[in-house]
């Protein structure tokens, strides 16, 4: 099917006055979450440090009226009365999804009770301003009574929420709709069975590859330059986005037509800015490939965030760590760069972005023991939920895992239990997504290949519009419209399958490293 014509259906499908009066209240909705979203771009990008306080009074106003509209009695009315009259339509149709995406967010937002909204909104507020100096003082003590409290609002919530009896599936399926944990469960064991073995086998080769090419000085404005040229030939659409500069990258959508992605520099590292830029240029092709005619529509995003995912880990690791990708690309990043990679070979330079090193540091983490941090995240946290580990002995219980999983032991809390800002943001059943969206880089890009063999040569010239195209055709055209599991089958035909992962990974390394 052509891309937007999909789209098409909505606007023609349904009519009368109910479905209009849906539409307007979602838009509504959606424009005031948009506006949330550029406040929140701004406080991140421009917004002088003085601002904090008013912008999180403006941000709480807004998420407060979008949380109103959307719970208001009139909204469960509407879908009542549309579900009667749209029994005729096909239930994997846009505007029978659009219903069904709707009636879910209807559901999410009537159940949790207005108070624990606020309780949650306050008290993960205050516990980030908490959770960055207890980082920096490497004192879990100090985070420890808000993690406490944290988890129990967490616990309200997803009781809230409801579940067969596994708490933590009420969270993950706010970030990852239709998947239980159980599936999350099964899909990290075959994981671990390949991953740690390898992980152990290249710890006792480390010295083969290294990566002082990188660690050298890289002007910064050359560094910005060059992730303009690879996001220009990625296909980033300038008049419908654009780059800025921030603490920690990321992405964020007011339309499909206004998508901005952030990304950071080091001055003394070249991986920094160059990966940040790439991966979050696959989220933004993603949104700017969702259809117009969906605009001020919940299906106006992505999937899911391991779809989303996907897409970043598509274009950062599987291309952009690639040989073909850097047989076009390193010729031009060496003209930008002729004191520090004049004399540099390809193959040396491929080696050095694609080096492992088991790290405590989830963020740095290569593309081998990444989803290893992932797991004993969503070990600890689901354990946490469960109130099978108390956040007291959090800290002992993540140093644990940690050297069991990569051998090694943080030398503080600082970059141990205290490094990430998900829990202190309230973000429970998150980090599971990592970890399904490497999975999906990989199956998906397998399928592009099955459909055309012609890939990789298409890379090594610098043609990327090619993979692009096949993206926006399977997965980007359909946003929000199918759960998770249902495009993963349309996209591959079969259901999420950890094996290319495996075999990808195991290829790639083993030659690396010489396993
Ligand atoms: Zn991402």
């Amino acid at each position: 099917m052509e891309v937007e014509a999909v789209a098409q259906e909505l606007a023609t499908a349904v009519h009368g006055e109910n479905w209009t009066r849906l539409l307007a209240i979602l838009a509504e909705v959606d424009d005031l979450r948009r506006a949330a979203a550029v406040l929140s771009w701004d406080q991140q990008t421009y917004m002088p440090p003085g601002g904090a306080q008013a912008r999180a009074d403006q941000l709480a106003t807004l998420e407060r009226l979008a949380h109103q509209r959307l719970s208001q009695p009139e909204v469960g009315e509407l879908l009542e009365r549309l579900a009667e009259e749209t029994t005729a339509l096909d239930p994997e149709s846009p505007p029978a999804r659009l219903l069904a995406v709707a009636r879910r967010e209807y559901q999410r937002a009537t159940k949790v009770p207005p108070a624990l909204v606020e309780e949650l909104a306050r008290v993960s507020s205050l516990a980030l301003n908490v959770w960055a100096e207890a980082k920096a003082e490497a004192d879990f003590s100090r985070f420890r009574p808000h993690l406490e409290r944290l988890v129990a609002l967490q616990v309200e919530k997803a009781d809230a929420l409801g579940h067969g009896g596994q708490r933590y599936d009420a969270l993950l399926d706010l970030f990852e709709p239709g998947l239980p944990t159980a599936e999350v469960e099964r899909l990290f064991g075959r994981l671990k069975e390949g991953l740690i073995p390898l992980v152990q086998a290249i710890s006792q080769q480390l010295d083969r590859v290294s990566d002082a090419v990188l660690r050298q000085p890289y002007p910064e404005d050359q560094q910005w330059a060059f992730t303009l040229e690879v996001l220009e030939a990625m296909g980033f659409d300038w008049r419908r986005g654009r780059q800025d500069r921030s603490a920690h990258p990321f992405t964020t959508s007011f339309a499909p037509d206004d998508v901005r992605i952030t990304t950071r520099f080091q001055p003394n590292y070249l991986g920094s800015g160059l990966f940040a830029s790439i991966h979050e240029g696959g989220h933004a092709l993603y949104e700017q490939g969702v259809p117009r005619a969906w605009r001020r529509t919940p299906l106006a995003e992505g999937a899911s965030l391991g779809i989303h995912e996907s897409q970043s880990r598509l274009w950062e690791n599987v291309v952009g760590r690639s040989r073909p990708f850097w047989q076009h690309f390193f010729p031009r990043l060496q003209r930008r760069f002729p004191d520090q990679l004049g004399r540099v070979d390809l193959e040396t330079f491929y080696r050095a972005i694609n080096r492992v090193e088991p790290s405590p540091i989830r963020v740095e983490a290569d593309e081998v023991t990444y989803n290893l941090h992932i797991f004993l995240r969503f070990e600890l946290e689901q354990e946490l939920v469960a109130g099978r580990l108390a956040v007291a002995d959090l800290p002992e219980a993540w140093n644990e895992r940690m050297q069991a999983y990569l051998g090694i032991r943080p030398a503080h809390d600082g970059e141990g239990v205290l490094q990430d800002v998900h829990w202190a943001s309230g973000l429970f059943g998150y980090f599971p997504t990592y970890t399904l969206g490497n999975v999906l880089s990989v199956q998906f890009y397998q399928q592009a290949l099955e459909e055309h063999p012609g890939l990789p040569e298409e890379i090594a010239s610098g043609q990327l519009g090619g993979l692009l195209a096949w993206l926006r055709e399977r997965i980007h055209q359909y946003g929000a419209c199918y759960e998770p599991a249902e495009l993963v089958r349309r996209v591959t035909g079969r259901a999420l399958d950890p094996e290319p992962y495996l075999s990808y990974i195991r290829a790639k390394y083993g030659e690396i490293y010489d396993l």
